[in-house]
């Protein structure tokens, strides 16, 4: 990036706010992208970067991606990140943590935090200390606890509109499923998978967690680089990101890539190759929403409620089938349908908000 201007003119950015304490070795950044749905939502991330501009990136292209996926979701938030720069292992982690949730009160509820690579539900508990503006939290504290059972189930509501569009029906019973990754997603996706009847092949670079899954449900299990060569009907990438790329796309021997990993396509182009193979991709950020729908549901409705967590994230079926009505309309990868399928609501949804109700002059 040469210029932060440039770069927040280009993708049309609202906010970018930098924060430290000398004192406490504390520096931050929060990025704020659009905030036409609703106030801007996403993570905070700590990491130690090669650069402050690496960081400031990072934090802005983050900030964006969480616009699209709130907007895609049809959840009314909109799109922001923070980013602590420093080793993910610090150990002082209080008043890091409380410092950044000082910031945050400061914005006044134009951005809200949560969870993300490098810190922790504990690390949550420090910022509600000093600011309400904190969305992933324990049950104990108001909020929903473990989210990777329903970013799981959103996976499957995905793979579900997938099967119907390869198949003409949603039944995943006797469908072959390769897994990659058996973490905090992934065993889940396999249990839920095992319930529906699919026939499962597993891997992790984890021998322990591959074999409790082969001890509970008696999966199959293969080495982790050789899950891109087994026949099946779905890829279910639940590990890492760029797994779509020019090594594995000539070795899927799938019909089906939906699986809950962030950022699955190494480049864009590797979503129009898929395309042009004929693979259908249920892109990653509409598929793996079902998290941060759950999360951030009781926000403006006062409260938790599994049930109408669980309704909406159901709901990542109706996106997927949509993403593919536009795929049709517009004759474009699904990857890009995604894209346009959130513009066109924040630009529906700007339109909707030039209504006010309050009609003194
Ligand atoms: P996790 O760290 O709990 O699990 C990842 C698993 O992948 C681990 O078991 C790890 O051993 C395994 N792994 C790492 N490298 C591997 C390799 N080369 N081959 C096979 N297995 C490998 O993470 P998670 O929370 O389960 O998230 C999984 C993916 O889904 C990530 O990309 C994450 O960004 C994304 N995601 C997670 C959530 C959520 O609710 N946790 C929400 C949205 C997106």
């Amino acid at each position: 990036m040469e210029s932060i201007f440039e770069y927040m003119g280009k993708y049309d950015y609202e906010n970018l706010l930098l924060c430290q304490d000398k004192a406490l070795d504390f520096k931050a950044i929060i990025a704020i992208h659009d905030t036409t749905l609703g106030p801007a939502t996403g993570g905070c991330r700590m990491w130690q970067y090669e650069s402050e501009m690496d960081a400031i990136e990072d934090c802005l292209r983050l900030a964006r991606g969480m616009t699209y996926k709130y907007a895609a979701a049809g959840v009314n938030l909109g799109g922001g990140k923070a980013v602590i720069i420093g080793d993910p292992r610090r150990k002082d982690r209080e008043p890091v943590f409380r410092a950044l949730g000082k910031f945050i009160n400061r914005l006044g509820g134009k951005y809200i935090t949560g969870e993300d690579v490098g810190t922790t539900l504990k690390d949550m508990e420090y910022i509600r200390m000093e600011t309400e503006h904190v969305v992933t939290l324990p049950t104990y504290l108001g909020g929903a606890g473990d989210i990777a059972p329903m970013t799981a189930f959103g996976t499957i509501r995905s793979m579900q509109a997938c099967c119907n569009r390869v198949y003409g029906s949603t039944s995943l019973e006797g469908k072959r499923v390769a897994i990659q990754g058996l973490g905090a997603v992934g065993h889940n996706v396999v249990s839920q998978l095992h319930e529906l009847g699919a026939i499962l092949v597993v891997t992790d670079i984890d021998p322990d967690k591959v074999d409790a899954m082969i001890d509970k449900y008696g999966v199959e299990a293969v080495d982790p680089e050789a899950i891109y060569d087994v026949g099946c009907d779905i890829f279910c990438p639940c590990a890492l990101g760029a797994v779509i790329n020019d090594n594995t796309l000539n070795r899927l021997r799938c019909k089906i890539i939906c699986g809950s990993a962030n950022n699955q396509l190494k480049e864009e182009r590797h979503g129009d190759l898929l395309e042009e193979k004929g693979f259908v991709y249920a892109p990653d950020y509409i598929t793996n929403a079902g998290g941060t729908i759950y999360d951030t549901d009781r926000l403006g409705v006062g409260g938790v409620s599994h049930e109408r967590g669980r309704e909406k994230v159901s709901r990542i079926y109706d996106n997927m089938v949509r993403v593919f009505e536009i795929a049709d309309r517009d004759k474009t990868p699904t990857y890009l349908a995604a894209d346009q399928m959130a513009e066109e609501r924040i630009t529906q949804i700007a339109k909707v908000k030039k209504y006010v109700d309050d009609l003194k002059p």
